[in-house]
């Protein structure tokens, strides 16, 4: 789960980092006074939404001016003429995509002075089943670029979990920024801050992009993006309550209404599968066999018509979708009740695309049976090849 960056701001203000004062601004009314309440003589304007590179990025809207969205005012006046600007218009960034974000809500900040732009983040490596650190010189930069052109700009190190976190790590991260005297104290410092609330937030990655030093030498931190690992979110009820859902995908959000785990892709063949573990072997084959799946997609243990009725609803609503594969093995569920819970939903949504299902597991004859007699437009798979090669020949031809 992924959070605005004004809420990753508070959280790590909480926590004792180094963080600008600042007001976020759902209404452009409100900007003056918030930007009022915050000390000049310069005070940054920002778009918050979920997407990094905002400052480089366009708005499609013209009246929302040429330049990008984090913007710096002089004034509490032209504070509140960049909110107008940009709240409500859409801004595109390398991380949104072509179509943009819209831009709900502004983050006010008072503005600072730089001397050096750093890269810090914290991630969990899967590789080595620890925490990791990432820093770099490079930092206000695209850290992808940064990574492909001058690697050697980039370090990185994890930490033992046995032996936890101890002032070594924030040395170590503070001699490879160049910092000297009083900024290695406080890298030690923010290093420490930013470890334990890692750990306590039960956080997936957080990355300080730029992590400044001021011409005074004081360390700050001037962007802050978070995510937290979503099956740890049910311990922390301050957490979820950060969920802005006008920033997820409309699919993923009813998925997760109906318990439905569904991620989208940007393949054209629609997959409904039972187990996560079967749900990657179907988009692997569909992959072999010459076409791309639109999305994974696990209806779970229990998929009752209503779930897989919900699932159809979800897939089709895809306008890159040409073709459905289901792919379900009846366990616990018996293969006739599915197929003709897969049927009913079929008739339900009303089925514009080539459908392919294949059952395996209790009672699977019956199930084909009941699905070549149902006078429906569907294809009954015979195995799991079998049945690739069906949907895939459907809707490539
Ligand atoms: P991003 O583009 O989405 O990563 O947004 P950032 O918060 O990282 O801001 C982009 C860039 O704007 C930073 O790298 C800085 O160069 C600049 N910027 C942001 N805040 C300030 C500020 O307070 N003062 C100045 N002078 N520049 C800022
Ligand atoms: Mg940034």
């Amino acid at each position: 789960m992924n959070i605005h960056e004004y809420q990753a701001k508070a959280l790590l203000r909480s926590y004792g980092a180094p963080v600008s004062d600042g007001r976020v601004v759902l209404k452009a009314e409100d900007a003056k006074t918030a930007a009022g309440e915050l000390d000049g003589p310069l005070w940054v304007v920002k778009a918050q939404i979920h997407a990094g590179g905002r400052g480089k990025g366009k708005f499609k809207e013209p009246e929302a001016g040429e330049k990008g969205g984090v913007r710096l005012a002089k004034s509490v006046e032209e504070a509140e003429t960049l909110a107008k600007q940009m709240l409500g218009r859409t801004l595109v960034t390398h991380q949104t995509g072509p179509v943009g974000k819209q831009v709900n809500r502004i983050y006010i900040e008072a503005g600072s002075d730089i001397a050096r732009e750093l890269y810090l983040a914290l991630l969990v490596d899967r590789q080595s089943s620890r925490i990791s650190f990432v820093a770099s010189t490079e930092g206000g930069m695209d850290i992808e670029e940064v990574a492909a052109s001058t690697p050697e700009k980039i370090i990185s190190f994890s930490v033992d979990p046995a032996s936890g976190l101890s002032d070594f790590h924030g040395r170590r991260v503070a001699f490879s920024l160049g910092l000297e005297g009083n900024q290695v104290k406080q890298c030690v410092a923010l290093v420490k801050t930013l470890y334990k609330a890692f750990v306590e937030k039960d956080m997936e990655m957080l990355e300080i992009n730029p992590l400044i030093v001021t011409p005074e030498g004081q360390l700050k931190v001037l962007d802050a993006k978070v995510s937290f690992d979503g099956n740890a979110i049910y311990r922390h009820a301050d957490i979820a309550a950060l969920r802005d859902e006008t920033e997820e995908d409309p699919k993923e959000l009813a998925a997760s209404k109906f318990d439905l785990n569904y991620i989208a892709l940007d393949g054209e063949i629609g997959c409904m599968v039972n187990g996560a573990g079967l749900a990657m072997a179907t988009m692997d084959i569909i992959k072999l066999y010459g076409a791309e799946p639109a999305n994974f997609l696990d209806v779970g243990g229990g998929a009752t018509k209503e779930k897989v009725t919900e699932a159809f609803k979800i897939i089709t609503s895809d306008p890159n979708v040409k073709g459905i594969l289901v792919n379900i093995f009846g366990g616990i569920m018996r293969c006739d009740v599915i197929a003709e819970g897969v049927l009913a939903a079929v008739k339900e949504v009303g089925l514009q695309v080539p459908l392919v299902v294949r059952l395996e597991g209790t009672n699977v004859e019956l199930g084909k049976e009941i699905i070549r007699n149902s006078g429906l437009n569907v294809i009954a798979g015979d195995n799991l090849s079998d049945a690739a090669q069906k949907i895939v020949k459907a809707v490539k031809g």
